[in-house]
């Protein structure tokens, strides 16, 4: 009988916030506008539906990361541009790899919460088979030992020159019942076949979700466990935008983008793994830390 392949592993994703813009940005323009004098007017760059996101959702997630600094900053610092603002900063979703693997991950997590429940299942289909097979055992053991039994018998009458008619009928009535038990057995061996061909189809189909899920696992593990820049803010010759990569869902997407707001803003990298603007987005919420309030208050000169 086939056992049942249990080669599933869960990767840990770390995800990397990139911000290889802002030393250029500083370098390029410090003088010319003071930090947060007149508010970042972002704009939506490109939109891409493969998020998930719907354009609305998208457009509440930047409302919702802006206000995160417009708040602390008791003034809007970064807002969503007019029609008329000149050179805007756009604000896209780039669909690639990371966020496919992303989205793969999740399936084979809901793919192998399901495995997990049918592979109970066949479980407890097989110990409960076991104990069928079991018991058709132990009969054909008894069986066994009774025909033995009536062998012996015969055997003995047979030395004695034959046997008298009432041993004789005794001998027929058990070799009678004999027969009968033969053929009861015979009909349970057919239902216990039949038990163990369903639960090795059964076994089978599993064997192949899970190497279904196990080839996934291993597309996933090539784009698991590295660190992925989920998100960008990029100030270069073409100018500025912030570019969104990968998120898991919209809180995730609305933490990113704050994170990459802040860069937008001359804020960089803070220490505590908790802040907004930690190199790895791996707090929770959309509050800021104290380093983070610290840094925006360096930046923007607030008092
Ligand atoms: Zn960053």
């Amino acid at each position: 009988m086939n056992t049942v392949a249990t080669v599933l592993k869960s990767i840990a994703v770390l995800i990397l916030l990139a911000g290889s813009g802002y030393v250029l940005y500083q370098q390029a323009e410090p003088f010319l506008t003071p930090p947060c004098s007149k508010p970042i007017e972002y704009t939506i760059g490109t939109y891409d539906p493969r998020f998930g996101v719907s354009e609305s959702q998208f457009k509440l997630a930047l409302i919702n990361a802006a206000s995160v600094w417009n708040t602390e900053a008791g003034k809007t610092v970064i807002r969503l541009a007019d029609a008329d603002t000149k050179n805007p900063l756009p604000v896209s979703l780039v669909y690639s790899e990371v966020q496919k693997a992303t989205e793969l991950g999740k399936h084979i997590s809901a793919e192998q919460a399901e495995y997990e429940a049918k592979k109970a299942e066949v479980t407890r289909i097989r110990d409960s088979f076991a104990a069928t097979r079991e018991a058709y055992e132990r009969k054909t053991a008894a069986y066994d030992a009774a025909v033995k039994s009536y062998e012996k018998d015969v055997r003995y009458w047979n030395e004695q020159g034959g046997a008298p008619p009432e041993e004789y009928a005794k001998l027929k009535a058990k070799a009678d019942a004999l027969e009968r038990d033969r053929r009861a057995l015979n009909a349970e061996a057919d239902e216990v076949n039949a038990f163990a061909g369903k639960i090795n189809t059964a076994v089978a189909e599993l064997n192949g979700i899970a190497k279904k899920l196990n080839a996934k696992v291993g597309t996933y593990n090539k784009h698991a466990g590295e660190d992925f820049e989920q998100g960008n803010y990029v100030s270069d010759a073409d100018g500025e935008r912030i570019e969104i990569y990968e998120m898991k869902d919209i809180a995730d997407l609305e933490r990113v983008l704050a994170h990459e707001f802040g860069h937008a803003l001359g804020i960089d990298h803070v220490e505590n793994p908790e802040s907004v603007m930690y190199f790895f987005n791996i707090g929770e919420g959309l509050a800021l830390s104290e380093e983070d309030k610290a840094a925006l208050r360096t930046v923007c000169k607030l008092h």
